[in-house]
Parts: C-alpha cells; sequence; structure tokens
C-alpha cells in the first residue's frame, strides 16, 4: 500500500496573533494611501521573545516608535486610508525583499537577535509568506480600491542617535525614483524643524524597496517621511506632528498635480 503524507506548510501566526496587517479609515475620501510598515512591535506567539529581552523588544529595532499613532492621526486628518503593520519588523522586516538578509535581521545596531540566527529556508519562507506577502497583498488591494490615482506616502521614525552618533535631522523626507512629492514637501517645510532631504539614509541604503515595489510600479507620487522619535514620545507631540505634516502633505499634492 502506497501512503501519501501531507506536509502542511510550517504556520508561523496563529488566530492568537490576528492578521499581519489591517487598514484603517478604508472609506477615507482623500487620494492619499498612508502605510506604517513599522507599526507594531507584536512577535507571534510562535517565536517566543525571538530571545530578546523585554527592553529590546520594546526598542526601535522591533518597531518605529510612535510611527503608527502619528500615521492614525494622520490619516485622520487628511481622511486617508491607511495600512499598518502588525507584527515586529524583527520577524520580517515589510520593507526589504525577503531574499535579502536584513529582512530577518541577526542584529540591529546594537542588539542581537538570537531568534533570527541560522534560520532554515522553510521558517524564511513561512515568514516571508504569511507576514510580508500578506502585509504587500492588502497594500495592493488598498490601492486597486482607489477611484482615482492615489499619492503613496509612507510613515516611520528613526532613533535620536544610531551607533552613538547623534542624528541632527528631525523631519527626513526620502524619494525612490520619483522625487517630486520629498522635493515638494521640502519646499513647505516650517523653518521649526531641520527637516532634509533623503537624511538620516536614503534609497542607496536600501529603504525604498515599498515605494519601488507600489509606487514607481504603478506610476504614482510617493514619498517616505521618517520622523526622529525623540518629537513623537507622548500624544502631544504626536499631535504637534500630524499637525505639521498634514498641510505639507497636501501642499505638496498640489504643486505635484499642478507640474
Ligand atoms: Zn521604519
Amino acid at each position: 500500500m502506497d501512503f501519501v503524507i501531507d506536509v502542511l506548510p510550517m504556520q508561523i501566526l496563529s488566530p492568537k496573533d490576528g492578521p499581519a496587517a489591517e487598514v484603517v479609515n478604508l472609506g477615507g475620501r482623500a487620494a492619499i494611501c498612508l502605510v506604517c510598515e513599522h507599526a507594531s512591535r507584536r512577535i507571534p506567539e510562535s517565536l517566543g521573545t525571538l530571545g530578546l529581552s523585554t527592553d529590546d523588544q520594546s526598542s526601535h529595532a522591533a518597531w518605529d516608535l510612535g510611527a503608527g499613532d502619528l500615521a492614525r492621526q494622520l490619516s485622520g486628518r487628511l481622511d486617508a486610508p491607511l495600512v499598518l503593520g502588525r507584527i515586529s519588523r524583527l520577524v520580517h522586516d515589510c520593507n526589504r525583499p525577503p531574499e535579502q538578509s536584513d529582512a530577518t535581521p541577526e542584529r540591529t545596531e546594537t542588539i542581537d537577535i538570537p531568534g533570527n540566527r541560522n534560520l532554515t529556508s522553510e521558517e524564511r519562507s513561512a515568514r516571508a509568506r504569511e507576514v510580508y506577502e500578506a502585509f504587500h497583498q492588502l497594500l495592493s488591494d488598498t490601492l486597486d480600491g482607489f477611484d482615482t490615482k492615489p499619492v503613496l506616502v509612507t510613515v516611520h521614525s528613526f532613533t535620536p542617535q544610531w551607533f552613538g552618533k547623534k542624528r541632527d535631522t528631525q523631519i527626513g523626507l526620502l524619494h525612490d525614483a520619483s522625487d517630486g512629492m520629498a522635493r515638494a514637501m521640502m519646499e513647505v517645510a516650517p523653518d521649526k524643524y531641520k527637516t532634509e532631504l533623503n537624511q538620516p539614509y536614503s534609497a542607496a541604503d536600501g529603504v525604498t524597496h515599498l515605494l519601488a515595489k507600489h509606487g514607481t510600479s504603478r506610476s504614482i507620487d510617493n514619498v517616505m517621511i521618517e520622523v526622529r522619535n525623540d518629537l513623537l514620545d507622548d500624544d502631544a507631540a504626536i499631535e504637534d506632528m500630524a499637525k505639521t505634516l498634514t498641510p505639507m502633505i497636501e501642499a505638496a499634492i498640489e504643486r505635484v498635480g499642478n507640474s
């Protein structure tokens, strides 16, 4: 007798963890699609703590502090749909292609991630399938749902110090192939903050994967906003930053629309 053994693919997320991504304000009327890949520090139960200390689990290595709340504020103020990641970037970074080693980093700055060492190809592909692909499918579906071409705006935060070096940039506006939105936002940036183009890093550092995958490929205007996370450390600060960024985004869309 022949036995056929069905091998189920490895499963990382359980129903308890919930989905890898979510959309808020799907009915938002603005032709803007907001995205926050690094909104969550959630590690699926099946992966334990990835070997991280409690402090490291809530550090900037695991997520972009304040970025999810800032993106939600922007979604409300702009009346725009927002796609948020619900799983820590240490499980799989949705802004890195799965074939790259930094999609599941073994080390971030000074923090080791023991649970990402020596991953098997099965483990890698399970993470890519359940986290990365699920996130990008939801974003793709959301972009497909717009009646008119939307502008793609991604929201991130960065740490004030990197390898002991202070970062002076407060707001970074990064672009991939199309620089219209980033340059237009630079033109209307208030003096209140040190706003810089392609700082504290740029496309050359491989950080514009999502912009290229969805923005450049669909020929829609796009920009990546990076806010230094000490400017997002409480609700009032987050609201202030949302009040600064909202008119910048709106004015920039006017400008690229008229160019
Ligand atoms: Zn980020």
